[in-house]
């Protein structure tokens, strides 16, 4: 501002004659032509619009985009959450039917944009752990898919604060979310950071870098200095791949597990695995009962579509999973460490292992109709030490 003026020195204000000043040479040289010719576009368009809505107000609007109070209310509507719950439920809110079919369409679609609440559950590109605090209703399982990792994942990046045990999970203890799947790695004796990152096939710096592990950068450039993290050191290995020769902290249990079942799914006997809850989640999504708990048939049938995920009902170590020639077709056994076993059968698709552990909830595999079976349906069995095959549906959160 100041250098313009230094530079045209013509405008000076004790030259200034008053009656000659609001000329369009004037108004040129002190560079306000372009200014007021630009107010004087913005009143013409002002001018414009208001003369535009005069004019319809006189003629009236076409009928068909005429809002009546009630498809204001249907507006609303869509535009007010009911509760802070997912994206997906407040879109159910939308009510098309009661709006004019064509020009209040775009509307709704504008509005609804605004309905994206749930800003604290980032699932693109993280590189960082987020903190997540747990609410009612939550369970390992729930969080874990909320967030696109898998069950193991969010137990053993929090162990310590879990006290080695999914029960004490409650509203209110503060998590670690991992940006990506990875595995807590128990730290031995001659470990080194190379080693280490070797075997999960990871660089030494994603673990370095990792910011629960609390490792010193200088580690990266000093090998021999990693051999001295103290043994039994819990690292978290992100993005690590599993390997046959991976060693994770385990659930060590007094008894140990036998399958119920002779086949080629049977593991041997396993002295781990989370304890049992004594509280069960219903197997899959669907209630549809077709063969309810008989002497003949000690189990329960629910069926369902095709490919529908089958639910771990409680907490427990794989015993059995794999083909069963007495007509279960592909089937899971789990065992709950707390004199509980629960058997799925009939499934088209297995997807935990013998030995693995599993969360309440975690899916364990899809329904389907393999072995002596009609129909895509799930049979499940539960068998109690003391009891033998119960009812599951006096057990199951049938209602
Ligand atoms: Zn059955």
């Amino acid at each position: 501002m100041d250098e313009s003026n230094i530079q045209n020195p013509v405008v000076s204000e004790d030259e200034v004659p008053g009656a000659e000043f609001w000329t369009f040479d004037r108004l040129a040289q002190m560079g306000l032509l372009e200014p007021l010719g630009r107010v004087f576009l913005h009143v013409m368009v002002v001018v414009t619009l208001v003369g535009t809505a005069l004019f319809f107000r006189q003629v009236g609007f076409p009928s068909n985009i005429t809002l009546t109070p009630q498809s204001n209310m249907a507006v609303l509507a869509a535009a007010t959450p009911q509760s802070g719950e997912s994206e997906e439920e407040s879109e159910s809110t939308v009510v098309l039917a009661s709006l004019p079919p064509f020009p209040t369409t775009s509307v709704i679609t504008g509005i609804r944009r605004a309905l994206i609440l749930e800003t604290d559950l980032p699932k693109l590109d993280r590189t960082e752990p987020i903190t997540y605090i747990v609410r009612r209703g939550d369970t390992l399982s729930s969080i874990a898919e909320k967030f696109g990792l898998k069950v193991e994942t969010i137990f053993w990046s929090n162990v310590e604060a879990l006290e080695r045990d999914p029960h004490t999970l409650k509203p209110g203890i503060k998590l670690t979310i991992p940006p990506q799947d990875g595995i807590l790695y128990e730290w031995e004796e001659g470990d080194t950071l190379q080693k280490v990152a070797e075997k999960f096939g990871v660089e030494p710096e994603a673990i370095v870098d990792y910011p629960t592990n609390d490792l010193d950068p200088s580690l990266l450039l000093d090998e021999e200095a990693s051999k001295n993290i103290e043994p039994g050191t819990l690292l978290f290995i992100p993005g690590a791949k599993l390997d046959i020769d991976w060693r994770m902290p385990r659930f060590i249990r007094e008894r140990l597990a036998y399958a119920p079942l002779k086949g080629p799914g049977e593991c041997g006997p396993i002295g781990y695995g989370p304890i049992g809850t004594y509280t069960f989640v219903w197997p899959t999504t669907t209630k549809i009962i077709t063969t309810y708990f008989s002497p003949v048939h000690p189990a329960v049938d629910i069926a369902g579509a095709m490919g529908l995920p089958i639910y771990a009902v409680d907490h427990g170590v794989v015993v059995y999973a794999g083909w069963h020639y007495g007509g279960y077709g592909y089937v899971v056994v789990i065992d709950h460490g707390n004199g509980w076993q629960s058997l799925y059968a009939h499934m088209s698709q297995i997807l935990v292992g013998c030995g693995q552990e599993v969360f309440q909830g975690q899916i364990i595999g899809s329904m389907g109709s393999t072995g002596r079976s009609t129909g895509p349906h799930v049979h499940v069995e539960l068998m109690n030490q003391a009891w033998g095959k119960v009812d599951p549906l006096q057990f199951l959160p049938y209602k």
